[in-house]
């Protein structure tokens, strides 16, 4: 229950305007005990109102009601802190539909597997500018604070959304973004539009039903949404990590293709289109077929498809790609599609038992068409390859295994690409108007929403990248919120007791490190063209020797990790083959032969990421600048938190065969660890964890077995613990000085920057439980909310 405040109404606010209010509307049911409350309160602050004001301020005020949160919406206030009585908390809160709860200035997200209507714009204009106190919490809230401080203190921000799969990050990502295009209000209501229809439209190409999740994110997005320094919104920019292109060409039973290619299905049936992009119109395409011929009836009748469809063909006009993109973009979803279709045989030619062919041309011919090149070439690069020996050119035939090994090598690689394409594209869109402000002098807040972490029964090489991924982001809150916090305290000279936590660094070396790690192994392994699962096994079990890996007895091929999340078993079968992810040469020479534009752009230089790895480079060097001594590994280095990542790398696409040393998938992973770090480190963090309350998708539901494994493993009880005791917020005590003596002195008196004058600020402005350190004032989390307000009220 919340406690309501009512402040500022002029005359008494009768309980029906009051129960109009939105928090009051969504407690309904229990409406009596509502009325009596507010009676109650009503009377107790009767006098408020009775203050003189001039008009202005009456029209404004007699609209405000403010509805105090109760101090339990903060676990940092409970006063028990065992795993129970959390538990039992959060259990009550989720009974009563509050799904967030804040541990500190960290923000709790449980799934609540139902709509709620607490994200309308009203919601919106409520958390606007209000202290975090005002209202319970919310995931407006949190995205208001990251507006806000980006404004006031005019740096960077970054929200890091984690959690499993089907925890509710994707949603929550949407939700801030809602909430910052609000806030941000672009002058360019189109601007506006545009950024929201950014995260629907690469959501469509990049998620998709798995398992656990209906909509799940098979790739990593960090979206930066750019502001002028007033804070208005100028434009955005997202990069992707990871797209787990092996599920274009096959997925496991019971889950899905990525969601655009059943939309277009749908939409173009509809449309009656079907026949202009080549796709059959009775059994569906093997690539989203999951259960034999069945699906084609549900696909075409899905209202759902049809509809989303129809949504993504707004995004993409309303964000500004061309029809002739479009088309194109269309043309090569039905090629892959087509592509799926190609089956070989073996040759008849008894000389040639290795040989394959095409006997049925039907979807090679279909293929060749919509990728505008020549069937024939198609066909020849498909089922032979060149190989070059002492200056000689000689063509080899492929078998039967080989031709379909490349035709999905084609398939994954047009896909791949043609989503970094529309990314970029998005990018150039959504890039700032230079005219208006100069997109240097912008700041951003950034939202990372990757993959959850995962442990399916058959667990692969995608699992194993996806828990990688998280398992570095959960170092970084780690880093954040304990290891940092308390290596300041101590050079600051702050006494605040040690907590101890999980530190997950180890089993991140194990898989990071030179030469000897997880991934450094298999990369030498995939370099070896002899090399079987079985090896790769076995150079595992040579290799790692440590508490966080081991071979399972009775399970053949696998192995097992011990994650900050859990155990998980992998099975290694296909892992060679995924992480050298080759794309024959011959393939790319037939489709940069295309007179499709698009597809030129596509193949016609390997897309580089170089520019994007100086970008990272200078601003792990800037990040680095800014850090504590202890934690900075010497000058123009990492910081040593960031784990080493060789920076030399190739920064290839990873499919193309080059006569360099071949990039594989799992260096590639390795630099965009890097370079997602690199641009979260530059920013102040702020974190929402989400909680997946129950594995059946089912409203109200808590199984507080899963709750509090999922706070065990997420730290959340340490966390407790250290922001209770912590500081947040650390500020130099010059720029302390500089930013607020308004509080404490006259305008022109400009006191120098020394610990006395902090203190005599913080005095006057009478604050609690502050600590001025050697060079620092360091600051509760809702210290800085008090200060920034006071400094607005002067
Ligand atoms: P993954 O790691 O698989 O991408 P995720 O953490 O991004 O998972 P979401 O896709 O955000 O999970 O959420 C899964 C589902 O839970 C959503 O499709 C939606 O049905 C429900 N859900 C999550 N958050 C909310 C919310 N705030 N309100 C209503 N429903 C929600
Ligand atoms: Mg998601």
């Amino acid at each position: 229950m919340y406690r309501c405040l009512i402040k500022d109404f002029e005359t008494r606010p009768s309980v029906t305007h009051l129960l109009e209010h939105p928090f009051i509307k969504q407690a309904h049911g229990k409406d009596t005990l509502l009325r009596q409350q507010l009676s109650v309160l009503i009377r107790e602050q009767q006098d408020v109102g009775s203050r003189t004001k001039t008009r202005h301020e009456r029209i404004n005020t007699r609209k405000t009601l403010i509805i105090e949160s109760c101090p339990d919406d903060d676990l940092v206030n409970l006063e028990l802190l065992d795993e129970e009585t959390i538990i039992a908390h959060l259990q009550k809160r989720y009974q009563d539909l509050q799904i967030y709860t804040y541990v500190g200035d960290i923000l709790i997200a449980l799934n609540p597997f139902q709509n709620l209507s607490i994200y309308s714009p009203q919601f919106s204009k409520l958390y606007h500018g209000m202290k975090r106190s005002t209202n319970p919490p919310h995931i407006f809230a949190t995205a208001d604070a990251a507006y806000q401080s980006m404004v006031t203190l005019c740096k960077d921000q970054c929200i890091i959304i984690s959690g499993e799969s089907g925890a509710g990050k994707t949603e929550s990502a949407h939700l801030i973004v809602q909430h910052l295009t609000f806030l941000g209000k672009a002058n360019n209501r189109t601007l506006r539009e545009k950024i929201l229809q950014v995260n629907p439209l690469v959501e469509a190409f990049g998620n998709a039903c798995t398992a656990i999740n209906d909509n799940s994110s098979r790739f990593g997005k960090y979206l930066e949404m750019k502001f002028t320094p007033t804070g208005a919104v100028m434009g955005a920019k997202i990069s992707e990590y990871l797209l787990e292109k092996s599920r274009v060409i096959k997925q496991a039973t019971g889950e899905k293709n990525f969601h655009i290619f059943y939309y277009i299905y749908a939409g173009l049936y509809h449309q009656d289109n079907l026949r202009k992009y080549k796709l059959p119109n009775k059994t569906a395409p093997r690539y989203i077929d999951c259960v034999n011929g069945k699906v084609m009836q549900d696909i075409i009748s899905s209202k759902l498809y049809k509809e989303q469809f129809d949504a993504i063909q707004d995004c993409f006009r309303i964000i500004g790609f061309t029809e002739e993109e479009v088309n194109s973009v269309y043309r090569i979803l039905a090629a892959i599609l087509n592509t799926g279709n190609i089956e070989f045989a073996s040759a008849s030619s008894q000389h040639q038992s290795d040989k394959s062919e095409v006997p049925n041309s039907e979807a090679l011919d279909n293929a060749a068409a919509l990728l505008s090149i020549g069937s024939e070439e198609l066909q020849e690069a498909l089922t032979s390859h060149c190989v070059v020996t002492r200056g000689e050119t000689i063509i080899r035939t492929n078998t039967v295994d080989k031709a379909t090994v490349v035709r999905d090598a084609m398939s994954k690689a047009l896909y791949g690409r043609l989503f970094s394409w529309i990314v970029n594209r998005i990018n150039a869109l959504l890039q700032p108007d230079t005219n208006i402000c100069a997109a240097e002098s912008g700041m951003n807040v950034g939202i990372l929403d990757i993959f959850g972490f995962e442990n399916f029964k058959k667990n692969s090489f995608e699992q194993l990248c996806i828990n990688i991924a998280n398992e570095q982001i959960q170092f970084y809150f780690n880093q954040h919120i304990f290891a940092l916090e308390q290596i300041e305290y101590q050079s600051e000279g702050v006494d605040v007791s040690l907590v101890e936590y999980e530190d997950n660094r180890p089993i991140l070396d194990m898989f990071l490190q030179k030469p000897m790690g997880l991934l450094s192994l298999l990369d030498e392994e995939s370099r070896f063209p002899q090399a079987t699962d079985q090896t790769l096994v076995d150079k595992f079990q040579d290799n790692l020797r440590n508490k966080y890996f081991w071979i399972p007895k009775r399970v053949e091929l696998c192995f097992g990790i011990q994650h900050y999340a859990g155990q998980v078993l992998y099975n290694v079968s296909g892992f060679l083959e995924k992480n050298r992810d080759t794309l024959p040469a011959d393939i790319v020479v037939v489709l940069r032969t295309s007179e499709n534009r698009l597809l030129q752009q596509l193949f016609s230089s390997p897309l580089t990421k170089t520019g994007n790895l100086a970008t990272s480079r200078a601003r792990v060097t800037a990040a680095s600048r800014s850090l504590p001594p202890q934690l900075n590994s010497g000058r123009n280095k990492s910081p040593k938190y960031l784990l080493k990542v060789d920076t030399m790398e190739m920064m290839r696409h990873p499919e193309e065969t080059t006569n360099m040393r071949r990039q594989t998938v799992a260096s590639y992973f390795r630099y965009s660890l890097m370079d997602l770090l690199s641009k979260m480190v530059v920013g102040t963090p702020h974190f929402v964890r989400c909680i997946k309350p129950n594995d059946d998708r089912q409203a109200l539901r808590f199984n507080k077995e899963r709750v509090m494994v999922q706070l065990r493993y997420t730290g959340i009880l340490e966390t407790v613990n250290i922001r209770r005791q912590g500081y947040s917020h650390r500020i130099l005590i010059q720029e302390f000085v500089n930013r607020y003596y308004y509080l404490a002195f006259r305008a022109h008196q400009m006191p120098e920057g020394s610990k006395e004058n902090a203190i005599i600020i913080l005095q006057k402005a009478k604050l609690d439980y502050w600590v001025v350190g050697n060079t620092k004032v360091f600051l509760k989390y809702y210290h800085v909310e008090q200060l920034n307000l006071m400094l607005r009220e002067v």
